[in-house]
């Protein structure tokens, strides 16, 4: 049985060591540092635009499908879980969980493609480091600092990947990229717990929308033994409530695999700190292989029978278009940008590479429905 008052393993991220924020600040009185992380991500203005940000389907093409922001919570829901029961710290985990898509475009996968062809030339566009940027950058609430001034694991967890010319420029942030080093066990989790959120979300949504049906989904290891098991127990049981029976079993398959697996791996590394974590030289959290076999299937199902869906591709062809559009209206006339009066001469002024990256930032930050309004304004 565990429960909320459980101890901390002693290579959980605690806030005696943590690397502290970018900008010195006193501690919280009530709260550990990573609990002030979560709490400004919840109240950051790029968090509540997640809720009308596409996942796969686009926001207004029915109330009942993920967004960004329903996704990012089940994202928590299932680290905190694997969280408390590693005995890792959960208030780290919920804040890399509900921060990890920040930087996502509108449309989904199809609106950042959009957008990193039109930044090709002045260094690319990808909603992992533009999830950094704005818990760093572009958050403006606060008197002496711009971003969030996030905790260093916050944002270590924030920032999965990334390309080595990329770590050169972060400072100690992207030190591990370079020297082949992990980040801390809970921003490893959340990788995990994002794909184990996603493809779950994404089976139900899917069928919800009649892109997929069950009898597709049989074909998986996953899926199939699960729904065997619910409609033989449960014959008479209507559609929607076999769906979410199966589901909540996969999820409890791969959620209770991985714990089991990582706990057996992080036992046999056995790290003392969370620097041994860091420095170990492979990632500890991790599924077992037969586990890791049937995700993966999973996600390769998804991509074949629902991402590259006719009607999802149209939205992707459409997404192309809007996100191109803006942007290329942006640079020719930065003026049209939202801008203060006295403003007006350093846009004018502003370098062909300043001025992109302040338009991809613009335009990253849209919500679908805005993109969609301001592409026909415009
Ligand atoms: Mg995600």
């Amino acid at each position: 049985m565990i429960d909320g008052t459980i101890k901390l393993a002693p290579y959980a991220a605690t806030d005696q060591t943590s690397r502290g924020r970018l900008h010195t600040e006193e501690d919280p009185e009530y709260r550990s540092c990573y609990q002030r992380d979560r709490d400004r991500i919840i109240h950051a203005s790029a968090f509540r635009r997640l809720e009308y940000k596409t996942q796969v389907f686009v926001n207004h093409e029915g109330d009942m499908f993920r967004t960004r922001l329903t996704h990012s919570l089940e994202v928590a829901q299932i680290a905190r879980t694997i969280a408390r029961a590693l005995h890792l710290n959960e208030d780290l985990a919920e804040a890399i969980s509900l921060a990890h898509d920040l930087g996502h475009t509108p449309f989904g996968h199809a609106g950042q493609d959009a957008l990193n062809t039109c930044m090709k030339p002045y260094g690319g566009f990808e909603h992992n480091l533009q999830s950094l940027r704005i818990v760093d950058v572009l958050e403006e609430k606060y008197a002496d600092f711009d971003g969030l001034n996030l905790t260093f694991e916050t944002r270590e967890g924030i920032l999965k990947h990334c390309k080595k010319d990329k770590a050169k420029e972060l400072g100690e942030l992207g030190q591990r990229f370079l020297k082949g080093e992990q980040a801390s066990l809970e921003g490893q989790l959340i990788n995990i717990a994002d794909t184990i959120a996603y493809n779950n979300h994404d089976v139900d949504d899917g069928l919800r929308s009649g892109l997929i049906t069950e009898e597709q989904l049989r074909e998986t290891e996953l899926f199939d033994p699960h729904y065997c098991y619910v409609t033989k127990n449960w014959p008479d049981l209507d559609k929607k409530r076999q769906i979410h029976e199966t589901i909540r079993r996969m999820i409890n398959e791969l959620t209770v695999d991985l714990v089991t697996t990582s706990a057996a791996s992080i036992e046999a590394a056995n790290p003392q700190h969370i620097d041994d974590v860091r420095h170990n030289s492979e990632p500890l959290i991790m599924f077992s292989e037969k586990l890791r076999i049937k995700n993966l299937e999973m996600k390769r199902f998804l991509r074949d029978h629902l991402y590259q869906h006719y009607k999802v591709h149209r939205m992707t062809v459409r997404a192309d278009r809007i996100v191109k559009g803006l942007f290329e209206a942006f640079i020719k006339d930065p003026l049209l940008l939202p801008h203060v009066k006295d403003q007006r001469k350093q846009l004018r002024d502003e370098d062909e590479q300043q001025l992109a990256r302040r338009v991809a930032d613009y335009v990253a930050g849209m919500t679908d429905r805005y993109a969609i309004e301001e592409y026909e304004r415009l």
